[in-house]
């Protein structure tokens, strides 16, 4: 029997970019595949053990129907380590992006009609935490290789990855940028989880929060500062919601009442 640790590697609603992100690395990727004893990884295997106990289960993806429920249910069950594998599992990204405006069973019906599922009942997408007690998230849409394999190689050891406190402009200072607020171009980078490396800004394009809102920041006296300096509240909110999902309609639309 392997003493090596276990890792499950699960998907639900997304692109499934995560899991292909990590399948990208492949350099590491032997490294990985020695170093864990992998029992489900969706995406690159096709003999998952799907009810295997593993030390470790990296989630992709939000939850919108009860059979996505269940499983992650039995997910938690069976993990000793639940993490939130990207955007969609922490915030709920592109698909949670009108989260609570009330509408969803409107577009639901637009689209879909009456149609009855069978995957069971759909409902509004949300982020994983909010079913099953999440331990760590590794963030971003898609996440960074550095910081992927940084977390997955301390969680393989024992503990929990932890991040920077500091704002995406950081590592975007770092790289001699230009402010990109200074030529009239909404950034989200003053209120982003920093992590990614600014790469967005240094191809010349605004940070659009996928790495999600960083915790410690001012919220509202950064975004006073914007509005002074003639950006919209209701652009802002807008831009945040692409990538924010559930963390923005709750943190956000309550702070500034939209
Ligand atoms: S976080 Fe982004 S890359 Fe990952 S599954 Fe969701 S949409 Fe795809
Ligand atoms: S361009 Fe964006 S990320 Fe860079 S310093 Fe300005 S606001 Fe911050
Ligand atoms: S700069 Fe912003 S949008 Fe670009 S990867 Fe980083 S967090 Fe995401």
């Amino acid at each position: 029997m392997s003493n090596k640790p276990t890792l499950g590697i699960f998907g639900f609603t997304g692109c499934a970019g995560c899991q292909l992100a990590l399948l990208n690395c492949e350099d590491q990727l032997i490294d990985l595949f020695e170093a864990a004893d992998i029992k489900v990884f969706y995406e690159a295997m096709s003999n998952n053990d799907d009810g295997a106990e593993v030390d470790i289960a990296l989630v992709e993806g939000s939850i919108n129907t009860d059979k996505q429920k269940e499983e992650l249910f039995h997910i938690r069950k069976k993990a000793k380590t639940l993490v939130a594998f990207g955007s969609c599992a922490s915030y709920g990204c592109v698909q949670a992006m009108a989260y609570g405006d009330g509408k969803w069973e409107e577009r639901f019906r637009k689209v879909y009609g009456d149609v009855e599922f069978a995957v069971g009942k759909a409902f509004e997408a949300q982020p994983i935490h909010k079913f099953v007690k999440v331990d760590a998230t590794i963030p971003g849409c898609s996440p960074a290789t550095h910081q992927m394999l940084t977390a997955i190689t301390k969680l393989l050891n024992g503990n929990l990855p932890v991040y920077t406190n500091a704002p995406v402009c950081l590592e975007c200072k770092l790289h001699e940028n230009e402010c990109l607020l200074n030529k009239g171009i909404l950034c989200l980078g003053p209120l982003t989880q920093g992590g990614c490396t600014a790469p967005c800004i240094s191809h010349n394009t605004p940070c659009v929060g996928c790495w999600g809102i960083i915790e410690e920041a001012n919220h509202s006296a950064e975004i006073e500062l914007l509005i002074e300096n003639g950006y919209k509240i209701e652009d802002i909110i807008r831009k945040f919601r692409i990538f924010g999902g559930s963390k923005i309609s709750e943190q956000y639309t309550k702070l500034w009442r939209l």
